[in-house]
């Protein structure tokens, strides 16, 4: 184990601390924060406008570390590529990366398994074993983040989603440390409307988002257009009243001046007929909203399948002339499990094997 500080655990706020502590100038803090997070080095010698006395001085007490990618898969389908990161507790989380033309998008990991154990998705069956920490976060989006800077193409756009594994509004405070990190022009530098966080239900969190003034877009999983039905599909979300959800995502939406987005997972015979489609229709007409159709990808759950494409487009069709914002979500990756709530990760042995 090394005894270097790992200068990927340190927020903005304490990087910056750390060098006003060892008296350095503060343009010095902003040079080190360029070249963690601007263009993620990976050692501080990269960090070659440090003079070389200040980089071996810094490499007595500090190190770049951050998180390991220990497997790395690619779809041969679509090129979408899934990371396996190791924690440094022994822990594991996935993300995904998409490649769409000119445009990135990294699904992300906010827990190690998820509370909420919905009935369709992979991640919940893992159970919950950690939050984690918002430099776990943001350590997701650095190895790839060098990749991307490293093909120089400044029309390359890369969005961020909180759909991964667990539940963001449950560990909302590392979430928006997160946020601002990727937001901040000393960090990531990306566009607020690019960065989407997904929930099931945070309503409190929701609200601290909100307040939070960071302007990141918001999703809220609804998967039922009734409150009994989403008991049953997600019977720990839904201590969230289906009518309060709605109201907490319109209140988002109004104070951050953009859509919510609806996400409605379609499951053959449980949530896809027509009746269906008319009431999501009727409970967001005329708001400040869009909805995502996903057709359910099939996971350790042997009951449920997905409609087939032309029940798929029926039930867009059938909602379109209420909710003029509706696509269709057909997630990548088929071949290599990367798809939406099929993310999970080998469940460690919390007792020791027998002798
Ligand atoms: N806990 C958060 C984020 C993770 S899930 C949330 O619930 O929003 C991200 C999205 O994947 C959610 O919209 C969820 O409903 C969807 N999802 C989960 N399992 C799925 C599955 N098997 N097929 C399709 N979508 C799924």
């Amino acid at each position: 184990m090394s005894s270097l500080v790992d200068l990927r655990r340190f927020s903005l706020p304490e990087l910056e601390s750390m060098v006003a502590e060892r008296g350095l100038p503060a343009f010095r803090y902003r040079q080190m924060a360029r070249w963690l997070y601007g263009k993620a080095a990976a050692s501080i010698d990269e960090m070659t406008d440090l003079s070389l006395d200040l980089r071996t001085e810094l490499s007595r007490d500090y190190e770049v570390g951050g998180l390991e990618v220990v497997a790395e898969r690619t779809s041969q389908v679509d090129r979408t590529r899934k990371f396996l990161f190791r924690l440094q507790d022994g822990r594991s989380v996935e993300s995904v990366l998409m490649p769409l033309g000119r445009r990135y998008t990294l699904c992300i990991s906010s827990q190690v398994g998820c509370t909420l154990d919905c009935v369709f998705c992979d991640t919940g069956r893992m159970g919950f074993l950690r939050n984690l920490e918002a430099w776990e976060i943001v350590g997701q989006v650095i190895p790839l983040w060098r990749e991307i800077r490293a093909e120089r193409d400044d029309k390359v756009r890369t969005n961020i989603v909180f759909m991964g594994m667990g539940e963001p509004l449950h560990n909302t405070d590392a979430v928006i440390e997160a946020c601002r990190l990727l937001t901040d022009p000393l960090g990531l530098h990306l566009r607020p409307k690019g960065i989407t966080v997904s929930t099931a239900g945070g309503i409190a969190g929701m609200r601290k988002l909100a307040d939070s003034g960071l302007g990141v877009r918001l999703a809220v999983s609804l998967n039922a257009t009734t409150q009994e039905e989403r008991e049953r599909l997600m019977p720990k979300a839904a201590k969230v009243p289906l009518l309060e959800l709605v109201a907490a995502a319109r209140d988002y939406a109004e104070r951050t001046n953009d859509r919510a987005t609806m996400e409605y997972v379609l499951m053959r015979g449980v949530n896809d007929r027509p009746e269906d489609a008319d009431r999501l229709g009727d409970l967001f007409r005329g708001g400040p909203f869009k909805i995502n159709l996903i057709p359910y990808n099939p996971g350790g759950n042997g009951q449920l399948e997905r409609p087939d494409r032309e029940a798929v487009d029926a039930f867009a069709r059938r909602l379109y002339p209420q909710a003029p914002v509706v696509t269709v979500r057909w997630s990548m990756g088929p071949d290599i499990a990367a798809a939406c709530g099929q993310l999970k990760t080998e469940v460690e042995r919390t007792t020791p094997p027998a002798a």
